[in-house]
Formats: C-alpha cells, sequence, structure tokens
C-alpha cells in the first residue's frame, strides 16, 4: 500500500530523530511491501525564521492532505522570548485544533532491558510496566471561559472554566475502549466525581458507553487517589481515560516511572484515520547536532502511526520487537547508559 506521511523535524534534535525513522520506514516498507512518501514542512521556531509564523497555513494544508504526521520536537532558548501566539509551542496546538486531534495516547512502558532506570523498586515493578494514558486534547479547563474581576475586598480574582459536553466525552471514552480491546480489555476512568460536576457528567458518560463495550472492565478513581496507585501499584493499570488537566499531570507521572523520557511516543488522535505522532520529549537544545538523542521515542511513535492511521499492526510490532531487541543486545544512547553497555550514538 501507499501511504503520504508528512513530516514536521521542527527544532533542536527533531530533525536528527526524524531522520532515523523515516530510514526505518524506508526498511518497513522494503519488507513488507508498502511504499511510504514524505513531504516535509515547516512548524515551529524554524518556521518562525523562514516565514515569521510558528504554523504557516501551508503546513496545516499539506498536513491535512497526508495520511499521518510525524513531528520531532519544536521549540527552544532562541525563541523563548517570543509570547503568545508567536511562540513555537503554539504550532501544536495550532495543528491538533485545525486536524481535530482530540485524543492524545501516551504508552508508558517499561523495557525488561531498562528496569534499573525506573525510579521505584523492583517488588514494586513486578513483571513490567505497560500503562496507555488517553488524555482528552481540546476541552475541558485549558479552553474553558477565563478571565479576572474584582472581589470586593480581597481584590481581583481569576478564574478558569472546566466544561465536558456529552459529545466530547463520549468520543474520548470511545478511543479509550477501542484502544482496551487492543490491549487487554480494561479502563481506568481517572475524574473528580467526589467534587466536580464536570466529572459527575464525564463519568456518567464514560458509564454509557461502557455498555457498548461487554468485553471491557470499567473501573472508576479519584484523580487524587490514581496519581497515588501510579506510584504504590502501578501495574494495576492497563488504559487510563481521563480529562485534559488530569492527563496532563498524569501522563507526565506515568512517564516518569518508566524512568527514561527518550524512549516514550505519542499519538494524537481524532475522527477518522488522521493522526500526529511524536515523542513526548522536547527539542533538548543541550545535545541537539551532537548525535546523542535517543531516537526510539520518535521510532515507537511511528509503529503507532502504523498502528493507528495505517491499520499496520504487524509492522507496528516489527519496530517494537526491534527496539527490544536492540536493547536487548546492550546498545544504549547516553540518556539511558549504565555500567557494562555499549554506548552508540541517534545514527548507529
Ligand atoms: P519542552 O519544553 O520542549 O518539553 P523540556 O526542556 O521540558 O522541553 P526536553 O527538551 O524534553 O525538555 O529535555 C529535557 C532533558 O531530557 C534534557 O536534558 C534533554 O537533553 C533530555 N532529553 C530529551 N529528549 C531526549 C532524547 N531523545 N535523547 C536524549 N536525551 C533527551
Ligand atoms: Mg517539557
Amino acid at each position: 500500500m501507499k501511504f503520504n506521511i508528512a513530516t514536521i523535524p521542527g527544532d533542536g534534535i527533531g530533525p536528527e530523530v526524524i531522520e532515523e525513522s523515516m530510514k526505518i520506514l524506508k526498511r518497513i516498507g522494503e519488507v513488507f511491501g508498502h511504499e511510504f512518501s514524505f513531504q516535509e514542512v515547516l512548524a515551529g521556531g524554524v518556521a518562525i525564521d523562514k516565514t515569521g509564523e510558528p504554523l504557516p497555513l501551508e503546513t496545516i494544508e499539506i498536513c491535512k492532505k497526508s495520511d499521518a504526521v510525524l513531528l520531532g520536537a519544536v521549540g527552544g532558548p532562541k525563541w523563548d522570548s517570543l509570547t503568545g501566539d508567536k511562540r513555537p509551542e503554539k504550532a501544536l496546538l495550532g495543528l491538533r485544533g485545525a486536524l481535530g486531534l482530540y485524543a492524545n495516547i501516551r504508552p508508558a512502558v517499561l523495557h525488561d532491558a531498562l528496569k534499573n532506570a525506573s525510579p521505584l523498586r523492583s517488588d514494586i515493578l513486578g513483571d513490567g510496566i505497560d500503562i496507555c494514558v488517553v488524555r482528552e486534547l481540546t476541552g475541558g479547563i485549558y479552553f474553558g471561559d477565563r478571565g479576572r474581576r474584582e472581589n470586593g475586598k480581597l481584590g481581583v480574582e481569576a478564574y478558569d472554566t472546566e466544561a465536558y459536553s456529552v459529545g466530547e466525552v463520549e468520543r474520548i471514552a470511545r478511543t479509550a475502549f477501542e484502544i482496551a480491546k487492543q490491549r487487554n480489555n480494561k479502563v481506568t476512568n481517572v475524574d473528580k466525581a467526589n467534587v466536580l460536576e464536570s466529572s459527575r457528567l464525564w463519568r456518567s458518560v464514560v458509564e454509557e458507553v461502557a455498555k457498548e463495550y461487554p468485553e471491557v472492565t470499567l473501573e472508576h478513581m479519584y484523580v487524587d487517589n490514581a496519581a497515588m496507585q501510579l506510584i504504590r501499584r502501578p501495574q494495576q493499570f492497563d488504559v487510563l481515560v481521563t480529562t485534559n488537566m488530569f492527563g496532563d499531570i498524569l501522563s507526565d507521572e506515568a512517564s516518569m516511572i518508566t524512568g527514561s523520557i527518550g524512549m516514550l511516543p505519542s499519538a494524537s488522535l481524532g475522527e477518522g484515520t488522521l493522526g500526529m505522532y511524536e515523542p513526548i520529549h522536547g527539542s533538548a537544545p543541550d545535545i541537539a547536532g551532537e548525535n546523542k538523542a535517543n531516537p526510539i521515542a520518535t521510532i515507537l511513535s511511528t509503529a503507532m502511526m502504523l498502528r493507528f492511521s495505517f491499520g499496520l499492526e504487524q509492522e507496528a510490532k516489527a519496530i517494537e520487537d526491534a527496539v527490544t531487541k536492540v536493547l536487548g543486545k546492550d546498545y544504549r544512547t547516553a540518556d539511558i547508559m549504565s555500567d557494562g553497555m555499549k554506548l552508540i550514538g541517534t545514527k548507529e
């Protein structure tokens, strides 16, 4: 089959890690008989330098027409003084909005070979960690009504509003249940339904959607408890589904228990098959251009692209198995290096 991929190398180590993913796709194409074509577009700091805008219209148009978007990273100290819509990070928000990507999928997997990278004790890790956080991405308190107003004697107050509609919750819940079906048939819904009205609606809608998935077990957890359980007994989780803000916090927490930011992929999905795939790490300006960046997060994001946007499960698995194999042969980039292992660069 033939697939068109829009690539956004972006800033810092972005171009270096994207380069590695393109090599792997080329190989996958040869082995499995697919054709991947790449169209490189600008976003982030490099786009600001060339066009004055972090997200040029042309980039949006090309991404919309593609079968999937593969992104390295955007931003860096060079553009830190820019504010508002001129910030490189605005490119990400803009793209998610323009492409209707409302679900952010972040697997947190602890590879056997990297067990000692985790800050958690081995008895807590047990036979491994494999959690998938499904975060709502385009609603909630990040996009609600906000402002400032006088509050009498107490002075000025600021407010942000958390609002979720039935439709918004239904679609993110469906994404979570669909992913659970491909995994271990378990969803943990995380909310604060003992306090928040938006969480009470959220929970009831998740329960409704659950009826369409009788094979999947649903449990509910308050966010404070979930934050604790992730550290105390992470093995109990398979798929976690939650709001924009809770997901922001919990997905970072889940990734930290794996101990290696350079290893973790992500996907942003919407209604159709078009998705955007990127490593969870940033542009790492401190190591850019030094052949030190760990490309695995982007390589695993590429595997997610094959799985979710192209429906190529076998090919996705081949990439994931190759990563496990390389780690099993003791090859390590600097960020995951430990005694007795073989140090390699991005390109090896
Ligand atoms: P952002 O705001 O864009 O998320 P950040 O400053 O929070 O950026 P990163 O750019 O992700 O964070 O970098 C955090 C640290 O992790 C840096 O020291 C960086 O060198 C390191 N790091 C990030 N990604 C990788 C990678 N792929 N390989 C090796 N080290 C990495
Ligand atoms: Mg960061």
